[in-house]
């Protein structure tokens, strides 16, 4: 385990909290994490959590868990079991330490009716439109209810009587009496309890005034005695209310907030409004589907608690909003499954072969190490095999590229863990589909044996087609089809989210293994199975749970490189930030707009390369390519590793201002280029030959999804149109594979049209 992982970087809130255990002010200190049983937890969550119970354990302190439950209308129980399932499994504990804010509603009614007395709180029975429009603007004043000025008796009457149950909701209001000209707008006589005759999840109908949250918050951290509340830098402008109450309750010793930064993550929501839409709209499957971001999602892909914790402790507190690239979570993911994965094999897409030199019915039984050799672990299986395998469709090219480093005619490449096999011939169908290919092993060519007169041009993965197991495999991408959202949640939804194999084959010597094992499945990526599907052929799930970063470019032990030269965080330059001198000089003379310039600013040799680019392609398309897709796309690699160089992306960059092809197409193209030195227009034409966009085809399939979620059309027809993006989506499933998912949405959009119309 590396340092960097485990120690944890100092930060402002541990140099203040450093500062007050030895200034003597606190002995210990005391946090809490404060969720709302409103939804389940997601990754923006981790981040507080492991921040505050972090804190704890660091300093010997603790860690309560707060369930801030104010508001009986969107709270459940359901939820607060949630929460502490993911929690636990996080790996934190706090004891006894749980607590509701619901459980202080007496204490903080009696803690009101003190302020009422000091003529520090008043009922105000004004309509809800009005106190919001007295409250006047950021640069005017609001304007004094006419219920302000009411004694001290006959309030404290009215607030017993608002207990009580003598009004309706939104009768009337208690307010804390402070100023209605101060300019932080939270201190024009904030509201503090509201009328709701709804039954809370936990206290039923005790009560039918609730408290807002700055009243709630500040006094359940005292209550608590609560040394350090933090708290996301939205609630800034609310310190100095948190600070009002407490100095009007005189309370000593009290808590202090402190404001950090959220952690938000790209392609990704943190929002629990809009994941509770996604999850009662059914476009993904539950809270835990292993597309969501949440807490439950994240374990259901696989992905185990560690890698997260690790991830949110690289991220660091600070005071500065930043969003982060989701390949910093997978660098994590992969460092934490690396040593605990298994490799074995699974072919997703499978093109049948057979050994015409192989003996009918003859079965060998191969022994294959599940490690590598940088990996200190021992350990094998039995890899069966016959004379009819499985390989992977796309490691066989007919026609092959330059560079092409996999089984070719004529060409051969070694079966990994087994024998040397050359293709002999390839058999098609009707419509000139191969369908199989017909291949001779050599003999004395197992691993190990001297082979040094042969040289394969690459190594495959394979199975046995008659030992080896059917199984679903599932890959997911991101959730969102950009880094944010648009403007609706609906149209920034990614339509390919999520790519079924149901044809693929597994090894058999999975059959025994315990059902939460996580495997590397070899050139592919770490998966594991599905803990809560079953296809009802009972066929097997697993999830992908992060693909493979690059095999071909970085032997799996190169680690130490990783920690260092961690993902950059592009998005991480917000406006707020202040630029070097050489930033500045840079912006200025390349004229590039702030955030396109420090991307390329912040990379080795982005400069120069740009540079170069730009010579033989327009600049600003230059930049916009290289900061929104060459550079995210870099993760660990350098741009001088890469296998071209800037005048071959600036080939790339003018088939793509020509619109030779869509930008869905360059995107594919660019990632091609990441591994194979064809030029771009070459590999652009080879997609292009390759992808299924014949309308004869797709349309049958779109009936059928039209068909198949029938009430779904209806939902879309009643204005629910984001629902478009789960169509294209299911449709992009059926065809398994090179689609242009624009020509899908134009395809569904008219047939959607056609049949509501
Ligand atoms: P809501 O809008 O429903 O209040 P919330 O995201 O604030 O949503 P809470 O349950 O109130 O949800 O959050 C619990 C704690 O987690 C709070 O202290 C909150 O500040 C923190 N938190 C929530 N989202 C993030 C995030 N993206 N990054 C860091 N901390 C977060
Ligand atoms: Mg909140």
């Amino acid at each position: 385990m590396k340092n960097s992982q485990t120690s944890t970087p100092s930060d402002f809130i541990r140099t203040i909290i450093n500062k007050d255990l030895a200034s003597g002010r606190h002995k210990k200190i005391i946090v809490r994490f404060p969720p709302e049983p409103n939804g389940f937890l997601h990754i923006g969550h981790a981040k507080s959590s492991t921040l505050n119970f972090g804190l704890a354990s660091e300093y010997g302190g603790r860690c309560h868990l707060r369930f801030d439950d104010t508001n009986p209308e969107t709270e459940d129980q359901s939820y607060v079991d949630a929460i502490k399932n993911d929690l636990r499994w996080l790996g934190f504990d706090w004891g006894e330490h749980e607590y509701y804010a619901s459980d202080y509603f007496e204490t903080l009614y009696e803690w009101a009716c003190i302020l009422i007395n000091k003529g520090l709180a008043y009922v105000d029975d004004s309509h809800e439109n009005v106190i919001r429009l007295t409250r006047g603007t950021v640069t005017t004043p609001g304007v004094h209810s006419r219920f302000r000025d009411r004694s001290p008796e006959e309030n404290f009457e009215l607030f017993q009587a608002m207990r009580e149950g003598e009004f309706a909701d939104g009768a009337c209001v208690l307010r804390a009496k402070i100023d209605m000209a101060h300019p932080n707008m939270k201190m024009r006589d904030p509201l503090m309890y509201r009328i709701r005759h709804t039954t809370h999840y936990r206290h039923g109908d005790q009560w039918c005034i609730y408290p807002f949250y700055d009243w709630a918050h500040g006094q359940s951290d005292a209550i608590e005695s609560v040394t350090h509340s933090i708290c996301t830098l939205e609630f800034s402008t609310n310190r100095i209310l948190y600070d009002w109450y407490l100095d009007a309750l005189d309370i000593n010793p009290r808590p202090r907030q402190y404001e950090f930064a959220r952690l938000n993550l790209d392609y990704n929501i943190t929002s629990k409004r809009q994941l509770i839409a996604l999850v009662q709209e059914h476009v993904v499957d539950g809270w835990s589907d292993p597309r969501m971001p949440t807490l439950a999602g994240l374990r259901r892909r696989g992905i185990r608690s560690k890698a997260i914790r690790s991830f949110c402790q690289s991220v660091g507190t600070t005071r500065v909003d930043s969003t982060h690239d989701p390949v910093l979570l997978d660098h994590f993911i992969r460092e934490d499954l690396n040593h605990l994965a298994p490799r074995i094999h699974c072919v997703q897409d499978p093109l049948p072969v057979t050994l015409t030199n192989w003996p009918e019915n003859h079965v060998e039984k191969l022994t294959a190490s599940y490690w590598p050799h940088e990996i200190p672990k021992e350990g094998t299986r039995e890899l069966p095999i016959s004379r009819e395998l499985l390989i992977e469709r796309k490691d066989f090219s007919e026609t092959p590229s330059k560079g092409f480093r996999r089984l070719t005619p004529n060409g051969i490449v070694r079966l990994r863990q087994g024998y040397i096999i050359r293709c002999t011939s390839v058999e098609k169908d009707g419509q000139g589909h191969i369908i199989r290919l017909l291949c001779e092993y050599i003999d004395g060519t197992l691993s190990g044996e001297n082979t040094s007169s042969l040289k394969p041009q690459g190594t495959i993965h394979w199975v046995d087609a008659i030992h080896s197991l059917p199984v679903i495999v599932r890959v997911y991408d991101r959730l969102l089809s950009d880094t944010s959202i648009d403007e609706d949640l609906w149209t920034s939804l990614n339509p390919i989210s999520l790519v079924e194999h149901r044809h693929a084959r597994i090894e058999p010597s999975v059959a025994d293994d315990l059902s939460d094992q996580r495997y590397q499945f070899v050139r592919l990526g770490y998966y594991w199975r599905d803990p809560e599907s079953m296809d009802q052929s009972s066929t097997p799930i697993f999830n992908c749970i992060v693909p493979l970063r690059d095999s071909s470019h970085k032997s799996t032990s190169d680690h130490s490189n990783e920690i260092k030269q961690t993902p950059k965080k592009i998005e991480s330059s917000t406006p707020q930030r202040t630029l070097t001198t050489l930033e500045k000089q840079w912006l200025q003379r390349s004229g590039l707009p702030r955030s396109t310039g420090l991307a390329i600013y912040a990379v080795d040799g982005a400069i120069e390369f740009f540079q170069a680019a730009a010579s033989s392609a327009p600049r600003v398309s230059v930049s916009n390519w290289m900061a929104n897709h060459l550079l995210p796309a870099l993760n660990e690699r350098k741009l001088s590793d890469l296998p071209f160089g800037p005048y071959q992306f600036a080939e790339l960059i003018q088939l793509a201002d020509n619109e030779v092809g869509t930008a869905h197409e360059i995107r594919m193209v660019l990632k091609l280029m990441f591994d194979s030195n064809v030029p771009p227009a070459q590999l652009l034409s080879d997609l292009q030959d390759s992808m299924i966009d014949d309308p004869e085809i797709i349309k049958p399939l779109i009936s059928d999804v039209l068909n198949e979620f029938s009430d779904r059309v209806t939902a879309y027809a009643n204005g629910k149109v984001g629902l478009i993006g789960f169509f294209v989506g299911q449709v992009i499933k059926r065809v398994d594979g090179n689609v242009n998912p624009k020509q899908i949405q134009e395809l569904v959009s008219e047939e959607l049209a056609r049949i509501t119309s």
